[in-house]
């Protein structure tokens, strides 16, 4: 990834380069037209003379050709570079003027048709390009300071526009950091504008998640201390009380193990770090295991279990996170479904994709539209189910890690509000018997 000085350097050396050129071949032709004629022989006869001269203005009209194409060449290159640098770069003259911009330049500022030159002759205000009056003032202040400060200054800022997209999108916040330096010496300087957006909204992430992952181990933390301290004063004299706190600070233990288990799970999938165990494994098996290990639990809220599935489904994969994400899915099924509903599970070939699809569909409280998308996001929960289950938000985003990076599948879920969801994913089939004939 090209950083701003990078760029900046990379544009200035090919203008100082192309300046260069032009300044040689200059010189060249004007030392051999002003050259006195003595000094080129004041004794050769007329003739040889002419015939010397010719071949000499023939040699320089050579180099002429040649230093020209060089020239137009780098500046080719030099212009080319310039266009398809995807960060905006701007050349302001000494009052601090906009005369010449790149493509990301002009589309940041709207001005994408050829019909908007931005150049000597047409000058844009910097406010016109960058929009931010702020902005724009701080910036100046920094081109006034390198203009001022000569060949070698260079000034840093960063700021955050604000980026109006499509009708269809919503308004955001870009972020930059600029770089502006001496172009020549005639008061013109560099604009580069590096757009680190996506370094801002990644730290930030992190922060998000650091500060949603301690605010969820905080709660069995303090439950478990509760437990303990009570049990610690000892003045619980009843058996039953003592084991009721224990019985408390052995369940929160487990949430917290849970929770910690799955944020490690998850980041290292995401780090790239987690090493999966490959092999041909059986989907079929797999969801017929998980749903006899959670058929007392479904007993118990009296739900009704079901399962079909066509035997001897083969996948590449990894049989215990496969084994996690069924387990999940099904896992939710029976928390977030009343007592008395129905949970069903399909393991099916899909013939047009080449996969298997694994289905969980219940009965129970669906899930609202504008929840849909967010389900599989870090920590999410639905505020109004929160009070049916515990849970931590993390189960549904370590299904769609497993699926979609470790077994390049998908994962979704359809759901209308009070009418059941339906949770899927499907793995590509590792092999050809697995498709249905
Ligand atoms: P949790 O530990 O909270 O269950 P998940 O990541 O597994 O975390 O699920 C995220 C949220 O999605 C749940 O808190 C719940 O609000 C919602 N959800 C998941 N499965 C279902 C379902 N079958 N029916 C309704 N809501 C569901």
């Amino acid at each position: 990834m090209l950083d701003v000085t990078t760029i900046s350097c990379v544009a200035v050396a090919f203008a100082a380069g192309f300046t260069a050129a032009w300044m040689l071949l200059g010189i060249r032709i004007r030392s051999a037209c002003l050259r006195p004629e003595g000094a080129r022989g004041a004794t050769t006869p007329v003739r040889s003379l002419d015939e010397a001269r010719r071949r000499e203005l023939e040699s320089l009209s050579r180099e002429h050709v040649l230093a020209r194409r060089i020239v137009e060449e780098r500046l080719g290159r030099f212009e080319r570079m310039f266009a398809s640098f995807p960060d905006p770069i701007l050349v302001l003259d000494r009052h601090g003027e906009v005369v010449d911009a790149n493509p990301a330049a002009r589309s940041l500022a709207g001005l994408e048709s050829e019909a908007d030159p931005i150049d000597a002759v047409h000058p844009r205000s910097l406010e016109v390009m960058i929009g931010d009056r702020a902005t724009v003032r701080d910036l100046l202040e920094h081109v006034r300071a390198v203009v001022a400060g000569g060949a070698d200054a260079v000034r840093t800022a960063e700021f955050e526009l604000e980026s109006h997209g499509s009708d269809t999108e919503e308004a955001r916040t870009r972020a930059f950091e600029a770089m502006v330096r001496t172009l020549d010496d005639h008061g013109r300087t560099i604009l580069v504008m590096h757009d680190t957006t996506r370094e801002r909204d990644s730290s930030r992430l992190k922060s998000e998640f650091v500060a949603k992952a301690s605010h969820e181990l905080r709660t069995p933390l303090s439950s478990i201390h509760a437990s303990l301290e009570m049990l610690a004063d000892g003045d619980l004299q009843d058996q039953a009380q003592r084991t009721e706190f224990l019985e408390i600070a052995m369940e929160e233990t487990g949430r917290l193990a849970k929770l910690v288990n799955d944020m490690l799970d998850i980041s290292g999938i995401e780090a790239g770090v987690a090493r999966p165990h490959m092999a041909q494994v059986d989907l079929a098996e797999i969801a017929t295991d998980v749903v006899e290990g959670l058929r007392a639990a479904a007993d118990r809220r009296s739900v009704d279990l079901r399962l079909h599935v066509q035997p001897g489904l083969l996948v590449e994969g990894d049989a215990e996170m496969l084994s996690a994400v069924v387990g999940n899915l099904v896992g939710n099924g029976l928390k977030y479904v009343p007592e008395g509903e129905r949970v069903t599970v399909t393991v099916d070939a899909e013939d047009l994709t080449r996969s298997v699809v694994v289905t969980v569909t219940d009965t129970g409280l669906g899930i609202p539209p504008e929840d849909l998308d967010r389900v599989f996001d870090k920590f999410y929960r639905i505020k109004r189910y929160e009070r049916n289950a515990r849970g931590t938000g993390l189960g549904l985003n370590l299904c769609r890690n497993i699926v979609e990076q470790v077994h390049h599948g998908r994962i979704g879920v359809d759901s209308r509000l009070g009418e059941g969801a339906r949770f899927w994913f499907s793995v590509p089939a590792s092999h050809p018997a697995s498709m249905a004939a």
